[in-house]
């Protein structure tokens, strides 16, 4: 078996590895990182997470960072905050004996004043989100000139999420790349467009299996305060310029009322809902299948039966109670083959449900971040001017008019010309957005609040479900297992969905459970000693959203 030392890595990244516990390369560690190493190359890695993908790339850039240039030599670029800090996080543990190289990570939702403060004291590697990167290339706070290196991670989802232009924007703002590496859990259209367009031959390496016909539908969750759900429900619409698709309400005010303020906003949609007449009900479908209408909003027996194909995505304005009218509602996407997008904007005590969701569908969801106002706001410039590159002028006899025109615009160059066809059709969004509040309600938040709700409740123990009175201490130290689990906020749970996740995962009640400390990474959690073997026999070992659960007693470790 190869070693780490036998792939050409530099000793003091061979000794991180050890000081690790890695014994051997993963399977793409050992492909991908002698052919990282020349710094040269352009290389496209299928794999998932929990392959050791991280280390792949990130022992490379390690290794090639000139670490008396205190300038970013570096960018990853990947989809979300979370995956942001946990990349950080191992970029960390790999440089233990290179201190002097500098990593930083920047993502949205956060102060950006603290991350331009981040920036410069002489970083080499910017971990980034799309958004974020832009917001900063924007004013001018990171320098990429000298960014010699691009990884691109989990590239398949970053495009689900709608970050195609950002990230050739990226691209065309990094004049100095000599290697660009992409690595994604599949390999969709998009992506080979990307990689042919920006990469030079790649070298490509696939490990494990690339699940492209299960994943036909990306499931994703958006957790908002429930007096922002329309806010949220906008924003997403317009994040998504092209969307094709139908939103679905639990009740028929709910579908009038949206339907009503969307056409009023000025967007092409209509509501089917159980009060209209057949008639107008097949009105309302014939003009959504001639796609005269953009975006249908539906009730789940009013949607029944409607077999439309290249719908994009289907949105839940709120999860529905019944598992199997979730899959009913996102089944009306990614159809005949094609790719498509269930979004659910949730709530965060209805984090539980989406859990279970996931348990009984077989499904992972993503839980994503509302898109601010100006990631909204350069969506839809970029898909302005792609739409007006794209327009087929081919069919009208516009030569008539060209004299007249050129008149016209004599005096007007191009550049002022596109200015003002952008204002004109992009000033709304602007307007719109300018204030625009970050709607994400986020992890710590939940949390206090979550406390706050219930005054009653003893410091760092929680219990699930909605029973006022604190829970009395029923286990003495004697009685109790401290387990360490390897999951934490990071990983999208608090304290109460966590629980159920490990009651859930190991079929035991509430009751032989204790206290629990969260933190971001990993949790310890007391239980019950008579049932601990039989928590952690199903717990670890298992995965979750590709990852290894570890759980085992934290006095052994
Ligand atoms: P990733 O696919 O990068 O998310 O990695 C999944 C997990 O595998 C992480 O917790 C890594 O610390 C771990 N890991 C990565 N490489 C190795 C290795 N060579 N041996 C053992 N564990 C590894």
């Amino acid at each position: 078996m190869t070693t780490f030392s036998e792939l050409g890595l530099d000793e003091k990244l061979v000794k991180a590895t050890d000081a690790l516990g890695y014994v051997n390369p993963t399977p793409i560690q050992e492909k991908a990182i002698p052919v990282l190493l020349s710094g040269t190359k352009d290389f496209i890695g299928l794999a998932q997470t929990g392959t050791g993908k991280t280390a792949a790339f990130g022992l490379p850039l390690l290794h090639l960072i000139e670490v008396a240039q205190k300038h970013p030599q570096a960018l990853v670029v990947c989809p979300t905050r979370e995956l942001c800090l946990q990349i950080v996080t191992e970029i960390e543990l790999f440089k233990k004996f290179i201190p002097a190289i500098n990593v930083v990570a920047v993502y949205g939702g956060t102060s950006i004043g603290m991350q331009i403060r981040d920036l410069k004291r002489g970083v080499q590697i910017v971990v980034a989100t799309p958004g974020r990167l832009i917001d900063l290339i924007e004013r001018k706070a990171i320098d990429l000139e000298q960014i010699k290196y691009v990884v691109l991670d989990e590239a398949d989802e970053m495009l689900n999420m709608g970050f195609k232009d950002d990230i050739e924007f990226i691209l065309q703002n990094t004049p100095k790349r000599e290697a660009t590496w992409l690595f994604s859990a599949t390999m969709p259209a998009e992506i080979k467009r990307v990689s042919k367009k920006y990469m030079k031959e790649p070298f490509e390496v696939t490990v494990g299996k690339t699940n492209s016909a299960s994943k036909n539908i990306d499931h994703q969750y958006f957790v908002v305060n429930n007096h922002h759900r329309y806010e949220a429900l906008k924003r997403l619409i317009d994040f998504n310029p092209g969307i094709y698709g139908i939103i679905f309400t639990r009740t028929k005010l709910d579908a009038q009322n949206i339907s009503e303020k969307l056409t009023r906003d000025g967007y092409d949609i209509d509501a089917l809902h159980g009060d209209l007449t057949q008639q107008q009900r097949d009105k309302v479908m014939g003009a959504f299948r001639e796609k005269s209408l953009q975006l249908l909003v539906a009730t789940d027996v009013a949607a029944r039966g409607i077999d439309v194909k290249e719908i994009t995505h289907v949105i839940n304005f709120e999860l529905p109670d019944d598992i199997e009218v979730y899959t009913h509602r996102s089944g009306r996407t990614g159809r005949a083959g094609s790719t498509g997008i269930c979004m659910s904007i949730i709530h965060a005590k209805d984090t539980y449900k989406i859990r279970s969701i996931e348990k009984m569908v077989q499904v992972t969801f993503h839980k994503l971040e509302l898109p601010s106002g100006k990631d909204v706001c350069r969506k839809q410039f970029f898909s302005l001017m792609e739409k007006l590159l794209n327009t087929d002028i081919s069919h009208g006899d516009y030569t008539t008019y060209l004299p007249m025109l050129q008149e016209k615009f004599a005096d007007v160059t191009k550049e002022e010309i596109l200015t003002r066809m952008a204002a004109l059709e992009f000033d709304r969004f602007l307007k719109y957005y300018e204030n625009a509040e970050d709607l994400n309600v986020r992890e710590q938040r939940r949390e206090r609040k979550e406390f706050n709700d219930r005054p009653m409740q003893s410091e760092g123990r929680q219990r699930i479900g909605g029973n006022d009175r604190a829970r009395p201490t029923q286990y003495s130290d004697g009685d109790t297992m401290r387990l360490f689990v390897n999951l934490g906020t990071k990983d999208g749970f608090y304290k109460a969905s966590f629980l159920q996740f490990i009651l859930d995962m190991s079929d035991l009640p509430k009751d032989v459970l204790g206290r629990i400390d969260m933190k971001e990474m990993n949790s310890w959690v007391e239980v019950d000693k008579k049932v601990a073997h039989q928590m952690i026999k199903a717990v670890d070992g298992k995965n979750y959203r590709g990852r290894r659960i570890r759980m085992n007693d934290a006095n052994s470790r």
